[in-house]
């Protein structure tokens, strides 16, 4: 089981340091693999507060180049020199409000493995496509833009769910993660408004691998909760 915590546009370093700190002093489940997801400039801090643990420290995003002339953008390369274990590729967020597409996303992954990350790429319907009947195809045409390795992990990540208080049912996710598996074979993890009282059911499904949270992973109580029930799961 993978729990990882997106914390999205929260904690700078200071309180990303705190936070760090509380969660190693939390004596998470050992047989659950847990990872967090600063903003780039809490990165560092994290990396810091969170040495000589397992728990991993992952980028929200990666460009596709080296380096070069891409204002605002971040690579791989420099993800590595700080500490950074992996990376979030394609969430739901990035292709809403920052143009991220399934080619831009693909390219992301292709680079960040390449340069030696590990990856979270995020998939998911949004609400009219899946009243529309289309999720199977969305899912078959983003899920299409990428490659197996086996440092590539899947988020279903069903757009309506994603910090909305609605999750998809076990059923849903369950029927998700098995399209996902029938085209490449990788860890499936869920995400869209977990929380501890419905983690339980959500990861009992043997097609769930873990969990991408983002809202509940800012409180360290509610975070170290889905972790233990990851652990039961
Ligand atoms: C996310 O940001 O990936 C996410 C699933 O958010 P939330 O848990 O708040 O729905």
């Amino acid at each position: 089981m993978l729990i990882a915590g997106n914390w999205k546009m929260y904690k700078g370093p200071r309180e990303a340091a705190a936070f760090c700190r509380e969660l190693r002093d939390a004596a998470l489940p050992d047989d659950v693999d847990v990872v967090v997801c600063p903003p780039y400039v809490s990165l560092e801090s994290a990396v810091q507060a969170l040495a000589d643990t397992e728990i991993g420290v992952f980028a929200q995003s990666c460009h596709w180049e080296r380096e070069g002339a891409f204002t605002g953008e971040v690579s791989a390369p420099i993800l590595r020199e700080v500490g950074v274990y992996g990376t979030l590729v394609g969430h739901s967020e990035r292709r809403q409000w920052f143009g991220e597409t399934d080619d831009s996303a693909g390219a992301r992954v292709r680079a960040a493995l390449e340069g030696g990350l590990h990856v979270i790429a995020c998939v998911g319907e949004t609400l009219a496509e899946r009243e529309y009947g289309e999720t199977e195809a969305v899912i078959r045409r983003q899920v299409g833009a990428l490659e197996y390795d086996e440092n590539l992990v899947i988020a279903y990540e069903p757009v309506w769910a994603i910090g909305t208080g609605r999750t998809a049912t076990p059923e849903m996710a369950q029927e998700a993660h098995e399209t996902i598996k029938s085209l490449l074979d990788v860890p499936v993890l869920y995400g869209g408004s977990v929380k501890p009282d419905n983690a339980a059911e959500l990861l009992g499904r043997p097609a769930v691998d873990g969990a991408l949270v983002g809202g509940a992973s800012l409180d360290i109580d509610s975070f170290a909760a889905i972790c233990r029930a990851a652990s039961r799961s």
